[in-house]
């Protein structure tokens, strides 16, 4: 063992004694870390100024009650979360997810993947993220309403658009950010729109941001299967796990690139159309229905539904994990493999486990880690708060601008992979050229 990868292991292990049982922030950590030491080698100062160490350390963490009624008159109480994990590069960014199993370990993997995937985008955004254990599933629209205002009643002192700025991430969408910017508003009596971001287009967001999570992976993928395997999209039979946001946008993109998407899921089962998952019924049982993805059969009587299903035993050339973190584990990644899988780029943050991660390096499959891949949602983010920044008159960016992000983070990975002699590893060279990015800006700053 080099001296350096002695230093990284030991700083590993003070950070994970500092934060026991914070099993998903060590992962992202250890997976990070695990790629770092070629850099302190070459360039000393990160260790000498401890940058790792201040790296790893949030700037804050705000843990707070958010009480509310719901429609039987009975009191709830939920957790809320918020993140500040670093501010190198600009005002904490990141989203908020509201989903059962969020927890402080969740919230800090999320917030500490949100540092080299901002990094990345170029664009001037620190990293952040925030939640709660509140699950919108089932819940009425009063109800969502009204947990939405207790949390930002909590929250909104600490927001700003120079300061945290939250957008939305898993059971946070358009309705839940009119909530919170509208409970903003009446409380601050401020129209600050660049204070959050996914903002409807008719009241101050931007119609490309709702799509760019999954356009821009899809955009990532294109361009590093074309690098890693000189070969096109185009007639690949792909699938995509999950039925969100970043899933739904994703497949309509391959369908628009002349892929093939034969299967998506949700966390209760997985559809099959061997014609083609069509997207517009998806949105319509997502966002209007608000029901299960298996709902699908009724307007598709020649699909397929597997309750309980595992989507990556589908065979399949492309493969975007666009659920949640730790979906895909070493045994699919094994079966993906043994059926031909050429690509793997995650849309979701952390979807593949570690295990998982080395069966793709090793047997050579391209794959594009969540940090790099699905930045185009928060690049997006920060073109909406630069709109907001001139009042509405700016220029409103348009898909081209994400796509030259895209094809930029892309780049940036490829050639930081190469200078450190490891070609087409996408996750060494995510780590390394966002880590060098805020690094550099800490190292001006001083001790702070
Ligand atoms: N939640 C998204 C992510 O994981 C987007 C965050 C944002 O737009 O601020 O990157």
């Amino acid at each position: 063992m080099s001296t350096h990868s002695e230093t990284v292991s030991s700083i590993y292990q003070q950070i994970v004694d500092r934060n026991p049982g914070e099993n998903e922030f060590h992962q992202a950590l250890y997976e990070v870390l695990e790629t770092l030491s070629p850099v302190l080698e070459k360039q000393p100062e990160y260790a000498k100024n401890k940058i790792i160490e201040r790296l790893c350390e949030p700037e804050r963490q705000i843990i707070f009650r958010v009480p509310w009624e719901d429609d039987n008159g009975e009191i709830q109480i939920n957790r809320g979360y918020r993140i500040g994990f670093n501010s190198a590069l600009g005002p904490y960014k990141g989203g908020l997810r509201f989903h059962p199993s969020v927890k402080i370990g969740t919230m800090k993997f999320l917030a500490f993947e949100q540092t080299f995937k901002n990094a990345l985008t170029g664009l001037p955004i620190g990293s952040g993220k925030g939640g709660s254990d509140f699950d919108p599933k089932g819940k009425s629209d009063n109800e969502v309403m009204r947990f939405c205002q207790s949390f930002m009643t909590a929250l909104y002192r600490h927001l700003g658009e120079n300061t945290d700025v939250p957008a939305g991430d898993i059971g946070v969408g358009s309705r839940e950010i009119g909530y919170l910017f509208g409970q903003y508003k009446r409380i601050t009596q401020r129209y600050e729109s660049g204070v959050i971001t996914g903002k409807s287009p008719q009241w101050g967001g931007t119609w490309i941001r709702h799509k760019a999570t999954g356009y821009g992976a899809v955009f990532f993928c294109e361009e590093m299967v074309r690098a890693v395997h000189n070969e096109e999209l185009k007639d690949k039979v792909a699938v995509v796990s999950g039925s969100g946001n970043v899933a739904t946008y994703a497949m309509e993109k391959l369908r628009v690139i002349g892929a093939k998407v034969i299967a998506c899921s949700d966390s209760s089962g997985v559809i099959i159309d061997r014609n083609g998952i069509d997207v517009d019924t998806v949105i319509h049982i997502k966002e209007v229905e608000r029901a299960r993805i298996k709902t699908y059969l009724d307007f598709h009587h020649d699909a397929e539904y597997i309750d309980g299903g595992n989507i990556w035993d589908i065979p399949c050339d492309i493969a975007l994990p666009c659920a949640t973190q730790n979906e895909l584990q070493q045994a699919d990644a094994i079966t993906l493999v043994k059926n031909g899988c050429i690509a793997v780029c995650e849309g979701a943050n952390m979807p593949s486990t570690p295990d998982a991660i080395k069966v793709f390096q090793q047997e050579g499959i391209a794959f594009g880690p969540g940090k790099a891949a699905n930045a185009g949602g928060v690049a997006s983010s920060a073109l909406e708060m630069q709109h907001n920044a001139t009042h509405g008159s700016g220029f409103e960016y348009s898909e081209e601008r994400l796509h030259e992000i895209m094809n930029h983070i892309h780049r940036d990975c490829c050639d930081t992979a190469e200078e450190f002699g490891e070609p087409h590893n996408y996750v060494l060279g995510a780590n390394i050229a966002g880590f060098r990015r805020v690094a550099n800006a800490m190292l001006a700053f001083g001790i702070i």
